[in-house]
């Protein structure tokens, strides 16, 4: 009999395997995120990847024409070049009735009260148990506790997920998300035995058929490996871990300089790492991705890759740890 795995998370969240998807700028975009909902996980439309608090309505309602499972939305809280209207994407998160919402970065008290008052249960992810007990006394449902492996803003402290797990484990009452380094049925488990509740997979995602990125992007995660990606914006605090290429070289070159963001805008900025994910030019700017692009080597469908990670994990159960 094939063995479920579940937990605490896959019950509250309704969902049938332990495997989020966290909100990815660009990426996240309804055919992926109901993909990833039709498979059994749990996917999540990104609000700021919409220009408008509208735009992140048309995209719930796209996102409910393609699945009937439950899917959330993530609202990253980091310094942005242009103003964005996070009031505006509130109200349309609780006007649409979602239930689940990640935030990212900055800690969501502003927001906390709206967001428990429609009652939607918030998953925050952070990077420092520091910040993880913060969301949890603010009244935050889960923390997702992002190890430095991961893509996108990996924190200042570089603590690995196999330290930052237990750690964030120990300190908290509220279940723990694992995020950071996951890529597949390995990874599940050993998230498991940390004393997560479920993964988080960004990088892993991308690269697949149904992610909604120029096919040289996933060719590019697939030919990378764990020793292509660089840090940038140390300098800023506002640390991002990015797949090596000419903008990150020059990037980082300018910040050894003592460059601020005014001079480091025009390489950052997220318009230019739209043009690398739409149009496929992979010097056109920064394009983000996690130490597990080592372990992304193909280019699945979404179904395929959960089915995969699930039934590998079935394996590792049953096999590795018998007599
Ligand atoms: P953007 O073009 O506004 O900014 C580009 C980069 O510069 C971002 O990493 C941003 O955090 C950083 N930045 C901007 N102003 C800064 C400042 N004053 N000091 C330090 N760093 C600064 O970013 P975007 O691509 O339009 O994305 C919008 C927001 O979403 C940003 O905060 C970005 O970091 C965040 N983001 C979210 C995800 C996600 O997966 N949810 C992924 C990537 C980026």
């Amino acid at each position: 009999m094939k063995r479920h795995i579940q937990t605490q998370i896959t019950k509250d969240l309704g969902i049938e395997h332990p495997i989020i998807q966290g909100g990815m700028m660009w990426v996240s975009q309804p055919e992926l995120v109901a993909a990833i909902s039709n498979a059994g996980g749990l996917g999540i439309l990104t609000a700021l990847t919409f220009e408008t608090p509208e735009g992140l309505a048309t995209a719930i309602k796209q996102t409910r024409e393609l699945t009937s499972k439950p899917f959330g939305v993530n609202l990253t809280l980091l310094p942005t070049l242009a103003p964005k209207n996070y009031d505006g994407f509130v109200d349309v998160i609780v006007s649409e009735g979602i239930g689940i919402v990640e935030t990212a970065g900055r800690n969501p008290v502003q927001f906390i009260e709206k967001l428990k008052g429609a009652d939607i249960k918030v998953i925050h992810k952070c990077t420092s148990v520091r910040f993880a007990k913060k969301a949890e006394s603010i009244g935050c449902d889960y923390v997702s506790i992002d190890g430095c492996e991961c893509a996108g803003h990996p924190g200042e402290e570089d603590i690995t997920s196999l330290i930052l797990i237990p750690r964030a484990v120990d300190e908290l009452s509220i279940p723990v998300i694992a995020s950071g380094g996951f890529a597949d049925g390995r990874g599940l488990i050993a998230a498991l035995a940390l004393g997560a509740g479920a993964i988080n997979m960004g990088t892993r995602f991308v690269a697949t058929v149904e992610s909604p990125v120029h096919q040289n992007v996933k060719d590019w995660l697939v030919r990378a490996g764990e020793g292509d990606t660089t840090y940038v914006m140390r300098s800023l605090r506002n640390t991002e871990r990015v797949l090596k290429n000419s903008i990150a070289e020059k990037v980082v070159a300018l910040e050894a300089k003592g460059a601020g963001i005014e001079e480091l805008a025009p390489l950052v900025s997220g318009k230019n790492g739209l043009k690398v994910l739409s149009t496929g030019d992979i010097e056109a700017g920064l394009c983000t991705a996690g130490l597990c692009v080592g372990l992304v080597n193909d280019i699945p469908t979404v179904a395929e890759l959960i089915e995969r990670i699930v039934s590998d994990a079935r394996e590792i159960l049953d096999t590795r740890f018998s007599d």
